[in-house]
């Protein structure tokens, strides 16, 4: 018999068809939701008095890199070549398992603390059997994957061949894609097209298509990145992908700052999904991401907070205040409206990963993915404009209680699935014993 849990006098930001908000129950029914309306009467395992709180599907963030969360604050003010080669890929060569699972842990545990439940992570060149681990075990729901690397200079920890960096991918898909009933699935992950053989992007391509995973990575982030690969490819960093064999809906590219009408032409047609890091593109001085045109266009896009080095938080709010407040001194005051932004945080996310018939609304026969805000915080009172509330002046400590496939993973602000105290003594302990 699955555990029911019954949610009373919540208000409920469905995210349905109709966008509809009311003030009701919602009953939970294993990992998933078997009821919600304006009253329920069940003799449920669990009945939880949610007066006083906004209920939002879980967020999902679709551009993660939990191995980065470690070098949180160690790597400010540069721009993304410099940053890559002076502070994150010496970063990432000296990592090991136990610096890794670590920097998994403070990722998740920020993660839960701010009411994301689902993210895409990019992960690490090795021991990204760690990561997987600690997603596992925490309870989160991600898409995840090995970072695959084969061309161009690099520390030696980051050095792999293509047949080895295939390889591996691919024994992790095999043990990892579809754990826990799909809580955990696997995508293949190239780095970016800088760092990547042709064939091995070409390969990585044909094997996403045959195994129906997703192929994410990152793309047109940086103004001297997409000339280099102009340089090196002779197309654009957009339709390379097309060159490739990779432009289909399974591609996930994150960032997309820097494109062009043929770009978006292709980004349209072929329903590339776009993953928008207004944080990350701010902070590394990359530009500022034309996501009007691409929503005018019905690109699908969401949002993520990249890595911590380059935002320094991964906190959902942030990402949606940023990705409506940074298009409005360009396109106008109306762009970016608090609706749709809030949007991109949870169904447009669902969507990117293929996982819209699951997650990303509060709605019967979902997972049971919930996120509960507390509603009086004098920060953000009054609240009759709920998605105004949410998008611009909610903070993240207003999370208080968390559910992944009906269990809490956070309840009164107190993570259930990690040791949270022994974190930061973990933390220092694995920075001093890098030695970065
Ligand atoms: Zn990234």
């Amino acid at each position: 018999m699955n555990k029911t849990v019954l949610i009373k006098n919540a208000h409920i930001v469905t995210v349905n068809r109709q966008m509809e908000v009311f003030k009701g129950d919602i009953l939970v029914s294993g990992k998933h939701i078997s009821a919600v309306s304006r009253q329920i009467d069940w003799q449920a395992d669990e009945v939880f008095d949610a007066e006083g709180y906004i209920i939002t599907p879980g967020f999902v963030q679709t551009h993660i890199h939990l191995c980065q969360v470690l070098f949180r604050n160690l790597a400010d003010d540069l721009s993304l070549l410099e940053w890559l080669k002076e502070k994150i890929w010496p970063f990432e060569a000296a990592h090991t398992e136990q610096s890794i699972r670590v920097s998994a842990r403070l990722g998740i545990a920020e993660l839960f603390l701010s009411g994301t439940t689902t993210i895409m992570d990019m992960g690490t060149v090795r021991h990204q059997e760690a990561v997987f681990q600690e997603l596992a075990e925490a309870g989160m729901r991600a898409v995840a994957g090995k970072t695959m690397m084969d061309f161009g200079e690099y520390p030696p920890g980051l050095q792999e061949t293509t047949a080895a960096s295939i390889d591996t991918s691919l024994r992790l898909l095999e043990k990892w894609h579809g754990f826990d009933e799909d809580r955990l699935q696997y995508a293949f992950a190239p780095r970016f097209a800088l760092s990547c053989s042709e064939d091995l992007m070409r390969q990585t391509a044909k094997l996403a298509r045959e195994h129906n995973v997703l192929f994410h990575t990152h793309a047109s982030e940086n103004k001297d990145e997409a000339e280099l690969i102009r340089q090196r490819f002779g197309v654009s960093n957009i339709r390379l992908f097309e060159t490739i064999g990779a432009a289909n809906e399974n591609l996930c590219l994150a960032h997309c700052v820097w494109s062009d009408e043929n770009d978006r032409q292709l980004l349209k047609e072929t329903d590339i999904k776009v993953l928008h890091c207004p944080s990350a593109n701010l902070k590394l001085g990359s530009g500022i991401a034309p996501i009007p045109d691409y929503l005018k266009r019905e690109i699908t896009v969401s949002l993520g907070a990249d890595g911590a080095p380059c935002n320094n938080n991964l906190n959902i709010f942030q990402e949606m205040r940023l990705a409506a407040l940074i298009q409005k001194p360009l396109a106008g005051a109306r762009t970016m409206p608090a609706e749709q932004v809030f949007r991109m945080g949870t169904i447009n996310g669902a969507r990117t990963l293929g996982m819209e018939d699951k997650i990303g609304s509060i709605e019967p026969d979902k997972r049971a993915d919930l996120t509960f805000i507390k509603i009086n915080q004098v920060h953000a009172i009054p609240f009759d404009n709920i998605y105004s509330k949410l998008v611009y002046s909610t903070q993240a400590a207003d999370v208080q209680h968390v559910m992944i496939d009906g269990k809490w993973v956070v309840r009164d602000r107190i993570l259930q699935t990690i040791n949270e105290t022994g974190l930061p003594d973990a933390v220092q302990k694995q920075i001093q014993m890098l030695n970065i």
